[in-house]
Formats: structure tokens, sequence, C-alpha cells
């Protein structure tokens, strides 16, 4: 079947529910299509780690996008082609054609050696979230020590599970934090009866006849065998940047994409997770945060409303911040964090609250805001100031910068 639209877009996420009401602050009427390969409608998947474990009862964190743009949802799509002369992609049997195209198609979870189960939960969807939850009142492997490996660790103990968590590095958070926060994590995850694994390796799963599943780890020289009733893997997410590619446009770690979130062909962005996009102070990146996902799908939506109704483009000058929560500890960021870089650490209280400056070159690179709030304009602001090599030559100008009490 034929379908024609004034705006395509592929992916039906958090970026693709921004770039739907970024379409409509420009253009009231224009016809909108948004092709999801998942079951379910827009959802936040934040609260699928954070909210929805503390507090059960939660709503499910439907955006509500049909309503609030009157896009057309074509859930269980698996766009697998675009055509750009013919202005057209293609999901199955379905020809859909359009004047502007945006590429949304955000990231999926590294996999181990099993296929997703229910005892073996990539997580990434509403439904793995529905998954780990039936896990709760058995043991759990958790693999990661990354975002998601730690709020799910984290959501999985608080609903009563049997947690053991794993992960390569040498602390939970030993490559991002310093080394008070690192053990203030730890202490958290040790209060909470979870046990964690460092300096292990999740190498490959195996399904029992008795219907546990089997970790094979390597820690050190010593390969370990863990038997759990489920698995919780959160190994990181690949681009999802073949379609790109295979339409001719340049995929550099994500879709490339220009200050307007333009690929090379004027009548196809990208936003979201999936796009790698020059930030005005950071330089290109490609970030997987729902700052970037909503601010950028937003501005991707606006600019092909703009380019369809024949107005000026705006550049994408926002740079995002993302935020994580492990039980009772929280923090904003701006930029990079990594525990290798010079450190300037400015506590109100030691590890409770304060600001960690992370810095490179004479440069500031990144700001974690430790418990302390409505901060990141401050952080964007310092990180403008001093992103340039040699513009910090003391950064001890730092302390005090961020307010932290
Ligand atoms: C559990 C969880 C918790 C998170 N918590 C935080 C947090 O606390 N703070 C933070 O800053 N960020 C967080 N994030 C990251 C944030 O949610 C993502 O950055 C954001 O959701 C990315 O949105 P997106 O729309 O770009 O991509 P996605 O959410 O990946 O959406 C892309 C959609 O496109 C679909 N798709 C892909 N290819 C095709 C195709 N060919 N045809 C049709 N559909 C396709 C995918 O299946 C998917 O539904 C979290 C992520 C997860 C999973």
């Amino acid at each position: 079947m034929r379908f024609d639209y004034d705006y395509v877009i592929v992916g039906g996420g958090m970026a693709a529910d921004a770039a739907a009401r970024g379409i409509r602050q420009l253009d009231p009427s224009g016809s909108i299509a948004i092709l999801g390969d998942e079951a379910d409608p827009p959802y936040e998947r934040p609260p699928l780690s954070k909210d929805l474990w503390r507090d059960p009862s939660a709503h499910e964190p439907f955006l509500g996008t049909d309503g609030a743009t009157d896009a057309q949802l074509h859930l269980s799509t698996r766009v697998t082609a675009i055509d750009r002369t013919a202005r057209t992609v293609t999901a199955d049997d379905d020809v859909f054609g359009y004047r502007a195209l945006l590429l949304a198609t955000g990231g999926r979870p590294r996999e181990l050696t099993l296929g997703p189960s229910p005892q073996v939960v990539y997580f990434r969807t509403i439904g793995d979230y529905h998954r780990a939850r039936a896990l709760a009142a058995g043991s759990v492997v958790v693999v990661g020590g990354g975002f998601i490996g730690t709020e799910i660790a984290a959501g999985l103990a608080m609903a009563g599970a049997k947690v053991t968590l794993l992960t390569p590095d040498a602390e939970v958070g030993a490559r991002q934090y310093p080394a008070g926060l690192v053990a203030r994590i730890r202490r958290a995850f040790d209060e909470h009866g979870v046990d964690v694994r460092t300096g292990t390796q999740a190498r490959w799963l195996e399904r029992s006849s008795v219907g546990t599943v089997t970790v094979h780890v390597q820690a050190g020289e010593t390969p370990v065998a863990l038997a759990a009733d489920g698995v919780v893997l959160g190994l990181g997410i690949e681009p999802n940047t073949e379609l790109a590619q295979s339409c001719g446009l340049p995929v550099d770690d994500g879709v490339v994409v220009d200050r307007f979130l333009r690929t090379i062909d004027p009548a196809v962005f990208a936003a979201g997770d999936v796009a790698s996009y020059p930030d005005a102070i950071l330089g290109q990146r490609r970030v997987e945060h729902v700052d970037q996902a909503t601010t950028s799908g937003r501005a991707a939506g606006a600019n092909m409303a703009a380019t369809v109704t024949g107005r000026p483009l705006e550049p994408y000058t926002h740079t995002p911040f993302f935020y994580s929560d492990i039980f009772d500890l929280g923090y904003e960021a701006v930029g990079r964090l990594d525990a290798q870089l010079e450190l300037v650490e400015d506590w109100a209280v030691p590890q409770e609250t304060g600001v960690v400056y992370y810095t490179e070159h004479a440069s500031l690179v990144g700001v974690l805001l430790w418990n302390v709030w409505d901060a990141t304009d401050a952080a964007r602001a310092l990180l403008s100031r001093f992103h340039e090599p040699g513009s910090l030559p003391d950064p001890g100008v730092l302390h005090g910068a961020i307010a932290t009490g």
C-alpha cells in the first residue's frame, strides 16, 4: 500500500515524539507519520530503570504523541529501505512518501550469546521492564556497571531480588567518578545487599534444564559460573545506522548531521541517540541521553517544518545534560566524566553534595553536579568559557564557580 505524508519519522522513541512536537511549532496542519518497530507508542525510557521500581503503581510513561500532535502512528512497522531520489521509505509491503524525513532510530542493546527471553533481558524497552520485574521474586545477575546496569541492579534490589552485579571495572563507577564517590556508591550497593563482583567479564550465557541461566564469567585468570533465575544485561547500545548507510548517507559512529541536524540530503534529518552532530561547545559527538533525544528531536522537527514551509532553518546550539539515579543518590552532568582526567572537587558535604570539574589541557571538559540541582545552565556557561585548551591555566578558579548549597 502507498501512503503519502509531509513528514515521515523513522523510529518511535523519545526523539520521534519530540520531533512531531517540533514540527507542530511551525506547521499546524502538515501530515506526520511515525513509523516505529516497537508495538508501543512513544514512551519515556528513564522511568523504566528508576521511577517504576520505586513506585510500581506509577503509570507507564507514555508520551501521548498522537493526541498532542495528530501524528499517525504506524507501530510494529520496521523500515527496511529509503529511496532518497523517489523520497520514499519502505516497510514490509508498504511505501511511505515524504517531503521531509527524520531518522530517529536510536540504538539497540549489545547482546551476549543467548537471545532475549523471559530469563535473559537486554534492557531497553517497556517489555524489558516487565520481564525484569517478573524476575524480582528470585535471584538475578545484572551484567554491566554503566548507567543501565547500576540503575537496574538498584531497582531489582529495592524490589526484593537477590542481586549480583558484575562489572569489569576495578569498582562500580571507577571510570567516571573520583575515589570518594566510588566508595560512596559501593556503600549504597552494600547496604542494599547487592553482591558486587568487580573485575569480572561476563563471557557467555547458558540455559540450564531447570530453567535457570548460567552466566560464565572471567574473573582475572579464573573462570566462574554464576547460576540465577534470570540475567539482566546493560552492555551499551549500537546505534541503528544501517538504514542511513544503505541509502548513502555519511555515517561515522552515528548518522552525520550538520548544525541544523540535517544530513547531506537537505530533506533528511537525524536526531537523538543515532545522530552524530557538531555540539556548539564540545565538538562532533553522539549522545545517548534523554535531554539530547528531546531537544535535538524538537529542533530537527522544527527544521523539517522550516524546510517544507520554506522558512530559514535554526542551528541546534544546545549542549545536552544527562542524569542518573541509584537508590537515593542522584546527579546531573554536562560534558565528559572521565576519572583519568584532572579533577577539581568542590564539596559542600563530602560525597553527598558537591560539584566535580573534569579538566584536561588547561580546559574544562565536564561538570558533575552531585545532588546539586538547577545548575546545568551554569555548568554549560563554564564549559563554554573554558573549553579551549589553555583557557583554564588555574583550575583552582573553579572552586565556588557553581553554588553547592
Ligand atoms: C532504561 C533506560 C533508562 C535511561 N535513563 C536515562 C537517564 O536517566 N538519563 C538520561 O539522560 N538518559 C537515559 N536513558 C537514555 C535515553 O532514554 C535515550 O537517550 C533516549 O530514549 C533515546 O531516544 P531516541 O528516540 O533517540 O532512540 P530510542 O529510544 O532508541 O528510539 C528509537 C526507536 O526506533 C526504533 N527503530 C529502530 N530502527 C527502526 C526501523 N528501521 N524502523 C522502525 N523503527 C525503528 C527502535 O526500536 C526504537 O523504538 C535511558 C535509557 C534507557 C533504555
